[in-house]
């Protein structure tokens, strides 16, 4: 086989391994939302007095650019987020943010007591 045809089928094999891969990421990352979706009303509702009451409030620990729009947030949790770099300047003393992740973990644990609770019954 000529080497370059070898070498081209060689990437076209290796672009298609990827997007294999990030096509899994991105249905693992639909069936986890899908599962927060099924959760009980009463659940969200105290997520949101939790969040209202600072529970899921993060320091910003540090703040890099990505690239011309975003910027990666670092929270004290560990957790990591982005945000379009304009949406900050109006917010220079921004230094806290309620972190999508903690309320996702925290919808995800009392999620399934619920279930079990259920169960039990
Ligand atoms: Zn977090």
């Amino acid at each position: 086989m000529d080497p370059d045809i070898k070498k081209l089928l060689q990437q076209v094999k290796s672009n298609s391994q990827k997007l294999d891969r990030e096509l899994a990421e991105m249905q693992a990352e639909r069936k986890k939302r899908e599962e927060l979706k099924k959760l009980a009303p009463e659940v969200y509702l105290k997520a949101r007095q939790l969040r209202d009451a600072g529970k899921f409030k993060r320091r910003v620990v540090k703040r890099t650019p990505k690239d011309m729009q975003w910027d990666v947030i670092e929270l004290d949790c560990g957790h990591k987020t982005e945000h379009i770099e304009s949406l900050m300047i109006c917010k220079l003393d921004h230094d806290s943010e309620n972190c999508e992740q903690c309320i996702e973990n925290w919808l995800r644990r009392n999620g399934k007591k619920k279930v079990k609770a259920k169960k039990a019954q």
